[in-house]
This record gives structure tokens, sequence and C-alpha cells, in this order.
């Protein structure tokens, strides 16, 4: 299958070795690219371990796995990636049909050469 995250490449070639834990995201992208396709397949573990430490506890596991699953994860769209953030537009469907523009600017932080998620600021 062709990657949720809309890199064109398929799924095993893209973000499925971050998934099973046999790569680490190189970069922020990735590791952005990553979670956006966690949440496309509900991989919620993947989502709880790669937010840092520092904010890991605002996120609750049946939260965040509610969310993912509630939606339909259309379409990944990377506006710019610089040093530590990333500014991604996530377009989703909710159960009402309705379709929504997620625009965030994220935080990473890099610990033991693993990068985590740390917080966005939302537009
Ligand atoms: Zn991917």
């Amino acid at each position: 299958m062709n990657c949720p995250c809309c890199s064109g490449k398929t799924y095993e070639n893209c973000c499925k070795p971050y998934h099973l834990g046999k790569d680490l995201p190189q970069t922020p992208e990735q590791l952005m690219r990553s979670r956006y396709t966690a949440f496309a397949l509900v991989l919620t573990n993947y989502l709880v371990e790669t937010t840092h430490s520092s904010t890991q506890k605002f996120n609750d596991f049946s939260d965040i796995e509610d969310w993912a699953k509630s939606n339909k994860w259309l379409k990944l769209e990377i506006v710019f990636a610089k040093d530590n953030k990333v500014r991604f537009r996530a377009f989703y469907q909710d159960k009402n049909n309705e379709i929504y523009e997620h625009d965030e600017l994220s935080t990473f932080a890099q610990e033991n050469g693993k990068w985590f998620y740390v917080d966005g600021e939302f537009y």
C-alpha cells in the first residue's frame, strides 16, 4: 500500500520500519510523517513512545486511540521542516463526514540520537 503520509513511497519503504522499531527517524519530518501514519493505522503505542517525556503525561493512551479511530485520515501536507520544527497540515474526516484541516507547527527534541515530539502550536 501507499504510505498514508503521502510521501509517494510504499508503507514498507517509508514509515513501517520506524513503526516496527527496525529503524529510527533521522529527522523531525520523518518522525512527523511516521506519527501521522500511526494515527491513520491506529498505532497508539508508537504515538505514546515518540512523545517526549516532558509532555507525555498530558497524552492519555485511550484519548489518543479514540482520536485516531474516530477519524479517517485523508492527507498530510508538510508545509516546511526546519531545525527542530515542522509545520504541517493534516486533513481528516470525522464520523459525521465533515472534513477538517489540522494546521500545526510542531516542536521536536532529540535525546540520545532519538527524535521525540514535544508539542505543537495550532493555527
Ligand atoms: Zn510514510
